[in-house]
């Protein structure tokens, strides 16, 4: 992992302001600034990995307090008896920009296939 911060430690740190959701003892929640859909939440465990496969390997336990935390946006959100998606954005072919693990929730309308 690069010891480089990323901005996602600066907004857990409230260092730069965020739209905040729903915050765990282990993860925080909040509003992605460019929304790709009516809702879109971004879920990032308080502690960094820099991408999903590190964060499976080193704490999965933590791993599944994210999952937990995007299933409760989604109903916080209004959105869990519509549908939503949950994705990790993994290095460079899935276009990852920020190398602190996250999970994108995305829902509130009807999403286009995924893939190219
Ligand atoms: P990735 O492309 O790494 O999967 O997702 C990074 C996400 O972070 C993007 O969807 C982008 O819009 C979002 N993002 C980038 N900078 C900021 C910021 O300063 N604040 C918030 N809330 N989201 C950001």
């Amino acid at each position: 992992m690069s010891d480089a911060e990323t901005l996602f430690e600066k907004i857990i740190a409230r260092e730069i302001p965020a739209e905040i959701v729903y915050e765990t003892d282990t993860t925080l929640a909040f509003r992605d600034i460019q929304p790709q859909a009516r809702v879109h939440v971004l879920v990032v465990p308080k502690k960094r990995y820099r991408n999903l496969a590190e964060f499976a390997a080193a704490d999965p336990a933590g791993l599944a307090d994210v999952v937990a935390t995007a299933a409760k946006v989604a109903e916080l959100e209004g959105i869990s008896a519509s549908g939503y998606r949950v994705v990790f954005n993994t290095d460079a072919d899935a276009g990852q920009t920020v190398f602190h693990v996250h999970a994108h929730v995305l829902g509130g309308e009807q999403l286009g296939h995924f893939g190219r």
